[in-house]
Order: structure tokens, then sequence, then C-alpha cells
């Protein structure tokens, strides 16, 4: 690691990180939300005992950021007990009956102020959690942890050796034991509902179909107009690019789109991803491929717009249940895995991958890389960077295509949960839907069905976010450069304003707000595709002259 990226890195003692005072307690003033009116003590026991919670959720945060990144492989089996006690330590803290007691005071002291104030809505989110969690029986979540921490290994081995048969006892026994929770958890039309809650709450197999049906009328005909299409050349970015000057490029992109190395660092991983340990600490990972640099760069770029999601949450939510999932237990800001994306997917690409951010930012990339780029123009490097080409592999699919991989896997998630399709007839359902959609034949199980790691680890129901995120950031964008600040902004390189626009609209309000209440009052309307079909629709057909 470089020592710039290290020297974004504020080391705190145990000390320094203890942070003493009580967030929207009775006596928090810098918040504006009505809170200083709360002068409960009652209701202060209860956010203070919400804090402890996200203190042991940011802990086991921090254990799984150093297993992906610093720890040797050695400490692999301690460090997922130590996970699994944080976990549970975390939701008996949740639900145990001293967390009730202070939580039905605290809505007793509550209970005259507006029922959408902050405290209400904190109180309202915390009891619906603590039955959520009740819901399940403990044994249950067991062993649900238990199947997925085999099924990794098993999972990694029939991937290895494409061999879906070695796979398929793990998957089935996971199948059932999501079909069990959801039977737990409840339900009103379908059980691929309930798993769906915890990921994106609201979102049902009912609302997706209209959505899903827009996005297949909408895209698959451009789809099929770019394979007639000559593909843009891309020889270049094959080129060997070294990593350190990857690294600190992408670090001052990220920065420049706003994110605080004071309050982050980047570090690399095999998966890159974002994590934070409150607003004040959130890092990034990222992969390099010295052979393929579009990797490292978009996904930066990528991980940052989740950074910006944290970092520029309201301090006075901190430790609150307004900065952490108490049903899915970790510490997080963003109030869906919808919204978080819709952050990721708008500034790497409506903002990365714009012909704009190219026509300003180009001239610094080849002056990091000039011989790689030599005589490659602007133009050239930013069709490149937006080729479409359907492939099998969904982490490295497109912009365009992206969200075929996504129908496909929710709609067969929810075939199996429904019953309606069977783990053994599985390979065959996605050989056929990725036929039907990408237009390709599937080679081996390795390529296809065993390709995401989601299913070994017991997790269904966690696809539909990444389209939803699309979505959204194209809703929002489209907004957001309804503002002539943000216009000017992205046309002479300076991001602030759209980073303050998505922090006035999104990024403050952490988890105050539902997920369609933020679209509503950010963009005035609900969750609508048309925004994002046109971005898809015009991006493309000017580079590829259709
Ligand atoms: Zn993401």
């Amino acid at each position: 690691m470089t020592a710039l990226l290290d020297g974004g890195h504020v080391a705190l003692s145990p000390v320094d990180n203890v942070q003493t005072t009580v967030p929207l307690g009775p006596v928090q003033t810098r918040h504006s939300d009505g809170l200083q009116e709360a002068k409960h003590m009652g209701y202060s026991a209860f956010l203070e005992r919400m804090g402890e919670v996200n203190d042991l959720l940011n802990a086991k945060s921090i254990l799984s950021w150093d297993a992906k990144t610093k720890m040797p492989p050695g400490g692999a089996d301690t460090r997922a007990k130590q996970l699994a006690t944080l976990t549970v330590l975390a939701r008996d803290h949740l639900v145990a009956d001293e967390t009730r007691r202070l939580l039905e005071q605290a809505e007793a002291e509550t209970a005259a102020l507006a029922s959408d104030s902050v405290e209400r809505t904190i109180c309202g989110q915390v009891r619906e959690a603590i039955e959520y969690h009740l819901r399940i029986p403990t044994a249950l979540v067991h062993k649900r942890a238990e199947v997925g921490s085999i099924g990794q290994h098993i999972w990694a081995k029939a991937r290895a050796e494409s061999d879906f048969g070695a796979f398929e006892p793990v998957l089935q026994e996971t199948i059932e034991l999501n079909q069990e929770m959801a039977e737990c958890i409840g339900y009103d039309e379908h059980p691929y509902d309930a798993l769906m809650f915890r990921f994106e709450p609201g979102e049902t197999v009912t609302s997706l179909q209209p959505l899903f049906a827009s996005l297949r009328e909408g895209l698959l005909p451009l789809v099929r107009a770019i394979g007639e299409q000559e593909s843009p050349r891309v020889d270049f970015l094959e080129r060997s690019f070294p990593v350190e000057e990857q690294l600190t490029f992408a670090l001052k992109m990220a920065s420049k789109l706003g994110y605080d190395t004071n309050r982050g660092r980047l570090d690399l991983t095999v998966h890159p991803f974002e994590v934070s340990f409150t607003r004040n600490d959130v890092r990034i990972t990222t992969r390099v491929n010295d052979e393929w640099m579009p990797k490292s760069l978009f996904g930066t770029l990528h991980e940052t717009g989740h950074a910006l999601y944290e970092q520029f949450c309201d301090p006075a939510y901190t430790r609150t249940p307004l900065a952490t999932d108490l049903v899915g237990l970790y510490a997080v800001g963003g109030v869906s895995f919808g919204a978080h994306e819709s952050q990721s997917r708008l500034f790497e690409n409506h903002v990365g991958r714009s012909r704009e951010f190219w026509e300003l930012n180009y001239g610094e990339l080849q002056a990091t890389f000039p011989e790689q780029l030599r005589g490659i123009n602007t133009e050239t490097f930013w069709r490149a960077v937006n080729r479409v080409e359907p492939g099998l592999i969904r982490v490295e699919s497109d912009e365009l295509t992206y969200d075929f991989h996504i129908m496909l896997r929710v709609e067969i998630e929810a075939a199996l949960i429904d019953g309606s399709l069977k783990v053994s007839e599985l390979p065959e359902a996605w050989n056929a839907k990725v036929k039907e959609y990408l237009g390709l034949e599937v080679p081996n199980d390795r390529l296809g069905v065993l390709q995401d790691v989601h299913w070994s680890s017991g997790q269904v129901g966690t696809f539909c976010n990444y389209t939803i995120g699309n979505v959204m950031a194209g809703q929002l964008f489209a907004s957001a450069t309804e503002d002539s600040r943000v216009r000017d902004g992205l046309a002479t390189a300076d991001y602030l304003p759209l980073r303050e626009w998505m922090t006035e609209h999104v990024h403050r309000h952490g988890r105050r707000y539902t997920r369609d209440e933020i679209l509503e009052k950010a963009t005035g309307r609900a969750l609508d595709p048309t925004f994002y079909i046109q971005h898809l629709t015009q991006k493309y057909s000017d580079i590829y002259e259709i």
C-alpha cells in the first residue's frame, strides 16, 4: 500500500474514539428537527441503548473490513466466530427485555409529538425491528448461519470444478431454510416479499413486475440494435497500467467527487466494497488489474458513491437507529440497499462514464499514463469505457446489460422460494433465461448458475436492489441536473454542487424517511424507470450512432 493511501488514515486510539455526547438526546441542540423539545430521560436512556447496538454492529464491521483487507488466511475460522458472536450480541441487545422496557417508556414519553417526528419515527423503526427478529426462532438463525458457512466452502470448490451437482444439496437446504424464514417473517402475497424486506423494504414480486417489464421493453431493442453495430476499440485499455499510478489517479478522482480522505481510506481487496464505522470513518476498497484499467477506476468511483452517502449523513444521527439497519443488523446510514446503490451508480455511471466528465478530466489521465494512452483522444476513450458487450458474468457486465442479469436472478429466486422451480431444474432455467435476455449460450455452470457468492452464504432476496439503484440513480440525476448550479458544476469539473444536492435530498436523511419518501421529496414522484431508460437510450444512441 502506498504512503499516500496510508496517509489518508487517521489512527484513533480507543479513548479518542469514544463518543461522549448523546446524539438526539435532551442536551442535543445542533439538530433542528424538533429534538430540543425532548426533555425526557427515558427517551434518552433508550437512545443510549440503541447507541450500544450501533457500537456492536460497527465493531462487527471493523472486524469484517480487517478480514477482507489485512487478516492472514489463518485467522479465518476464529474471525468467523467473532463476527457471529457480535451479530448475536447485537440482536440479543436489541430484543432484550430491558430494551423493550426502555422503548415502551420512550413511546409513552413521545406520544404527544407528531407521528412523523424524529422521536416517533425512531421508536416505530425499533419496534418494527424487534418484532421482525422475534418472529424468527433463534435456532433458525443459527442453522442458516451454519449452512452459510459450510456452503461457502462447498460452493467455492463446486464453482472451481464447474460442478453444480456438488453444490445442489446445500443449495436445496438454503432454499428450504429461506422458505421457512419467509413463513416466520410473514407476507401478504409472495414468500419472496418477506425475504426482500430485509434489503429493500416495501418491494414485492408484484411491484417489481411492471418495473422489469418497462426495462425489458425500453432496453432490449437497444441491446439488439447495438449488437448489429461495430464495437468501439478497447485494445489500449489492455495495455499495462502501473498499479500505484492507477490507485493514485482513482483516489484523486474520488476526492474530486467529494470523498473526504480525512474520514476515509482506500485499500486493495479481491472484491471492492465500502464500509462505514460511523460517518467519520468510511472506507472504500478497489481491485486493480494492471491490464484492464477501467476495473479499478470505475470500481473506485462506484464505492465513492456509496461512501458519500455515509460520510454526509446528518452528524446528529450518529449511533442512532437513523444510522443503523436494525433489521439487517448492519451499521449503515443508507435507507435501503437500492437507495445505497443509487449513489454508487450515479457517481460511477452518470458522472464517471459521461462524455462531459472525460472532456474535463481526460487530460489528467493521459498525463498520468502518457505511454499507454498515446494517440487516444477523449472521444475514443469515452466510447471504450462505455462499450456494450453482453456477457455471462454479472460483475463484469456493462451498464446497459446489467439489469438483465438482475432480472433473471430475481425471477429465478422468486420461483425457487415459491416452489415453482426445483433446485434440480436450476441450471436449465438459468441457461434459458441467459439465452432469452442476453442471447448467449452458457457453456458451463461456473460461467452460469455457480457464479455468484450470494446463495452460498445463505442469502436470498438481495438482487433487486441493484436494478432499483440504477433506476433511482437515473431519476435523482435528472432532478439534480434541473438545478443550474449542478449543471454549471458538472460543466466545469466542480462536483461540489452535485454532491451537495445529493446530501440535501438523500445523504443527510440517513434512515429518517423511507426510500419512496426520499424519492418523492427529491424528484416529486415514486420510483419511475423513464429517466433511466432515457439516459441509456441517449448515451448509447450517441456512442453507437443509432
Ligand atoms: Zn454497489
